[in-house]
């Protein structure tokens, strides 16, 4: 069966992560978080007081920079861990997931230059198929050409909420009030940049799951890319025959 590239685009707290995690388990694909790239990349510019605003300094960076992704080990994995993100050799899995790095993430993903860089290591790690990559423009810009591509949305409230309780979890002090408007700024910025906003594909399914939760969810995406490998093990076939 051939196997396909998946992008999963939506806003912060659609679920994209637990979805796509459960996505490549059940069909045994890669899976490739790209907003961990923005993350850690924007986790050094903080480390280092490169400023937000300055293009230059942030467009260098990203090219002195080397960002990987691997699998979470199993203990990782048990505690919700869904990629292993190294930066430049050390391990920053946790340290990237803060508002204060989700944000400036956000900042950074504005800029043409950043984004072409991480766009390139994104197109490169994802190069044989048999992945999934979830993101904000993986099935616009990153890999145009997927073969199913999906679009996930929830309520901005659903969203915070779900935000909120990963950092309860964590232990982290926040009000359900200051998640939603952080969700609400970050969303603002991702869909209103001019280089590659949050957008629907034209041919990316739209997935509501205000109502639904993540093994659902993915369930229902499983079952759509079943349906696209069949179609293209059946075309292949008749190329042959
Ligand atoms: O997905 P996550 O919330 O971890 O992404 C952090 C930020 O990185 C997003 O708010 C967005 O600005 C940026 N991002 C992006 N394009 C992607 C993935 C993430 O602009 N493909």
């Amino acid at each position: 069966m051939s196997k396909l590239t998946i992008a999963i685009d939506g806003p912060a707290g659609s679920g994209k992560s637990s979805v796509a995690r459960l996505v490549a388990n059940a069909l045994g694909y890669l899976y490739l978080d790209s907003g961990a790239m923005y993350r850690a990349l924007a986790l050094k510019a903080l480390q280092r007081g490169v400023s937000l605003d300055d293009e230059t300094q942030l467009a260098k960076l990203a090219n002195e920079t080397h960002i990987e992704l691997t699998p979470p080990t199993p203990e990782q994995e048990q505690s919700g861990i869904k990629n292993r993100v190294s930066l430049d050799g050390k391990e920053v899995t946790e340290e990237i997931r803060t508002p204060e790095v989700a944000q400036a993430a956000s900042r950074l993903a504005t800029i043409a230059p950043v984004r072409a860089v991480l766009v390139a290591e994104q197109q490169r790690a994802g190069a044989g198929g048999g992945v999934v990559m979830e993101g904000r423009d993986i099935g616009t810009v990153v890999f145009p050409n997927a073969e199913l591509k999906i679009f996930l949305e929830a309520s901005p409230e659903v969203r915070a909420e779900r935000r909120w309780k990963e950092h309860q979890e964590k232990g982290e002090d926040m009000t359900l009030e200051q998640v939603l408007e952080e969700v609400r700024e970050r969303d603002k910025r991702d869909r209103e940049r001019k280089v590659s906003p949050l957008v629907r594909a034209r041919d990316a399914v739209l997935v509501d799951n205000t109502a639904m939760d993540a093994a659902e969810t993915a369930r229902l995406i499983v079952m759509l890319a079943r349906e696209r490998e069949r179609e293209l093990a059946t075309a292949a076939a008749g190329r042959k025959a």
